[in-house]
């Protein structure tokens, strides 16, 4: 398979496509600089000639990713499976009075307006049920339990938001693209040992990873009637 990664300079991002190699896959890695941050996907590189392709884009420029699906339809590349894995969690006051709003701005430009830009550009690299592939598409959102409405806790106001947001886009994509062969799921990974998330956090990212890996290779089947689940492909509330 062909992997399209989003923030895969650290954290979740860089197991998944970490991951994806040991599966045997090829990944294109996406950073906004990878000279400055990408030293662990040049290593992958390395270790692996030909299967990691490593991409400086600036997800929230609309003309980048427009200019990066260009270079893919050049090359003839064909992508099996999309993970919109880069967020930002910030503005964590936890009462109505402080919100910044400029951090529910920039909250929704990388969490929400982002990936959509990147799967409105990206989709016609996507393998479609016409295609000789036997295995359907994947477009992965990564979105987290702090954006279920039912769990609302009155706090994080941009980042429970902007998922809540991202839960809506996937669901609508859903629709929109599973008539192409085309699954879409909006994954809680966990609360992971990651920059965003901690040293306390009881997850290990590498672990998440196996599991939204095991999704896309449909080794777990996640057959819920909404898109977002967690990353063992268990139903989350929406
Ligand atoms: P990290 O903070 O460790 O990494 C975030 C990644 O997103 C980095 O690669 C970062 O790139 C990238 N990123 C942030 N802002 C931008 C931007 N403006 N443009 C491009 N890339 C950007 O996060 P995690 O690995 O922990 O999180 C991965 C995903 O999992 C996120 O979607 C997060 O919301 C979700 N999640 C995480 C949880 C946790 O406990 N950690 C819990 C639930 C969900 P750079 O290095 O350039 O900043």
């Amino acid at each position: 398979m062909n992997i399209w990664i989003s923030g895969a300079n650290r954290g979740l991002g860089y197991e998944a496509a970490a991951e994806a190699i040991r599966r045997g896959h090829s990944v294109i890695a996406c950073c906004r600089n990878p000279q400055k941050d990408g030293e662990r996907l040049y290593a992958l590189q390395d270790h692996c000639p030909g299967r990691v392709v490593i991409a400086e884009l600036s997800i929230t420029d609309e003309a980048m990713v427009e200019k990066h699906a260009a270079q893919l339809q050049e090359q003839g590349t064909r992508i099996d499976a999309i993970i919109n894995n880069a967020a930002v969690l910030v503005g964590r006051e936890h009462s109505l009075e402080e919100l910044q709003l400029d951090n529910m701005r920039s909250s929704f430009e990388i969490n929400v307006f982002a990936p959509m830009n990147v799967v409105k550009h990206l989709l016609p690299f996507m393998k479609q049920r016409a295609d000789e592939s036997a295995e359907p598409a994947v477009i992965m959102n990564v979105s987290s339990e702090a954006g279920s409405i039912h769990h609302a806790y009155g706090g994080d106001y941009p980042y429970a938001m902007s998922k809540a947001a991202l839960n809506m886009f996937s669901q609508q994509l859903r629709s929109y693209v599973e008539a192409r062969g085309i699954h879409v799921y909006s994954v809680h990974p966990g609360w992971m040992r990651t920059d965003m998330g901690g040293a306390n956090a009881p997850t290990d990212p590498a672990d998440s990873a196996r599991g939204m890996l095991d999704l896309i290779e449909q080794r777990v089947e996640a057959h819920t009637r909404l898109a977002f689940i967690d990353y063992l492909g268990r139903p989350m509330d929406i």
